[in-house]
């Protein structure tokens, strides 16, 4: 089998025991990239020279110290890796290079993680598909006529192609459970508050979350060990202790309640996603697991309060992109003419469009109409799930109501926005959820289930997803 196939945890193994070297990795992924990338394009920029320099250094040491010693990982490029270009996917940040790492870039890097380049993305984070990027497209690796999904595109394909072993991306309404649907691999979104967010370019705030995307569970478990944790650089994130994720994973299931929505039904499912759905919990069932049906009456509130909590939260967030500082610069005769240049030629259409709904929902006269009304509902949604959680252990559902689409299939923005619902509340709600791949359509195109948990419980989630994973050999 090619390095580049393996999992993470079997690269690490195979380094740990000398049977490969980390510059013999790091090589063989630097050449996926070349024989591939042209095609898929997942990323927008490679760090080969660096990730060279630190390969040798590698294979000198020897104590082998990390959880992922010489794993080459791939970063979305809305995380600030140090002395490389971080411009989120958006041409106002062209050219920026970023003077510091992001605490999970130094966490990758202190269990000795390569950085080997920054993927591609919806501008700013904001889509479902990576056409937003300001730069080109990312394919979908498993059929490159279909959509890699987003916004965490770029990553989500890199691991599919096995240009990386990992990625890394970000999910502030399904960014990474959409595309690791769509590619057909692993990806987590953590708790709220779980990973630090110090060096994620900020879209929606109470909702970003940095997560992996990874082969499989439990490589997922192995990057959540590295990046959890507080962080006092980010007084978001919780101090509490960090769980061996790994520890969860063959725990076994029998005797869990795992709980089914009941209103999920009220939006239109894919048929082959809902025939997996049943397939899957068939699966958990003869593995002991309990079904059980719950109720979250305010979910179809989800995509008009995210819709209204994102957009306000980035249209301030994105107010620092003045062309002063950073970045593009545009002209102007005065200071707002200068800054309305930039902004005019620095964000793509979509940024514009949540900057304007934003603005507007936060404005004088409106906000208790709209922000207010959208955040005493998102504490609803919130609750449904605190309620759920009394009767079950955990949810289940698919992580998109259809597999991947075309490219331009989506023409109009609130048919992409509906690639999200399955996702969205979860960020709403700031609980752990993980897509698994599990089947594929009539088209040969993955299908992602979802396993959602409790506040900070990612390890059951992992416990149960794992069971999933191997049910699937079975
Ligand atoms: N697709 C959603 C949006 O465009 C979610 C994006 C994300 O999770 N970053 O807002």
């Amino acid at each position: 089998m090619e390095i580049t196939e393996l999992t993470v945890k079997e690269i690490v193994e195979k380094i740990k025991k000398k049977e490969i070297g980390v510059k013999e990795t790091v090589l063989a992924y630097l050449k996926n990239i070349e024989d591939k990338d042209n095609n898929i394009k997942a990323f927008l920029s490679i760090n080969n020279e660096e990730a060279l320099i630190k390969a040798e250094e590698l294979d000198k040491e020897n104590e082998k110290n990390g959880q992922i010693f010489g794993i080459p990982v791939a970063i979305k490029d809305n995380i600030n890796v140090y002395g490389t270009e971080t411009t989120a996917g958006s041409k106002i940040l062209k050219g920026y290079i970023s003077p510091y790492d992001a605490t999970v870039v130094k966490k990758i890097k202190e269990q000795n993680g390569i950085t080997i380049g920054k993927t591609n993305c919806d501008e700013f984070a904001m889509g479902s598909s990576t056409e937003n990027s300001a730069f080109f497209n990312t394919k979908n690796p498993v059929n490159t006529d279909y959509v890699p999904g987003g916004s965490s595109g770029g990553s989500a394909a890199s691991v599919a192609a096995n240009e990386a072993a990992a990625a890394f991306g970000s999910d502030t309404g399904g960014s990474i459970r959409e595309p690791a649907g769509f590619c057909g691999i692993v990806g987590l979104k953590p708790t709220y508050g779980r990973v630090s967010r110090y060096g994620l370019i900020a879209f929606g705030s109470s909702l970003d979350v940095i997560g992996p995307l990874a082969k499989n569970v439990e490589d997922a478990a192995i990057l959540t060990n590295v990046i959890a944790g507080f962080d006092h650089k980010d007084e978001t994130t919780a101090n509490l202790p960090v769980e061996n994720y790994t520890d969860f994973l063959k725990r076994g299931i029998k005797g869990k309640k795992l709980g089914v929505i009941k209103e999920i039904n009220d939006f239109k499912i894919q048929d082959e996603v809902s025939i997996t759905l049943k397939e899957a919990i068939n699966k958990l069932e003869i593995q002991g697991c309990e079904i059980e049906e719950v109720s979250i009456p305010h979910l179809k509130y989800a995509l008009p309060t995210y819709y209204l909590v994102a957009p306000s939260e980035a249209s301030s967030n994105l107010s620092r992109f003045d062309g002063v500082r950073y970045g593009l610069q545009g002209c102007g005769d005065n200071l707002r003419d200068f800054y309305e240049d930039t902004r005019t030629k620095g964000f793509g259409r979509e940024v514009k469009r949540r900057i304007l709904i934003g603005t507007f929902a936060l404005s004088e006269g409106y906000f208790d109409e709209y922000y207010l009304k959208a955040s005493k509902v998102r504490r609803l949604i919130a609750m449904d799930f605190e309620k759920a959680f009394e009767k079950v252990d955990a949810l289940i559902l698919p992580t998109t109501a259809t597999t991947a689409f075309k490219f331009n299939e989506k023409k109009n923005p609130l048919e992409m926005y509906m690639s999200d619902i399955f996702t969205i509340p979860m960020n709403l709600a700031g609980i752990p959820a993980i897509s698994i791949p599990f089947g594929k359509d009539n088209k040969g195109l993955p299908i992602g289930i979802q396993i959602v948990g409790k506040w900070f419980e990612e390890g059951e989630i992992f416990q149960i997803s794992y069971a999933l994973e191997q049910s699937k050999e079975s």
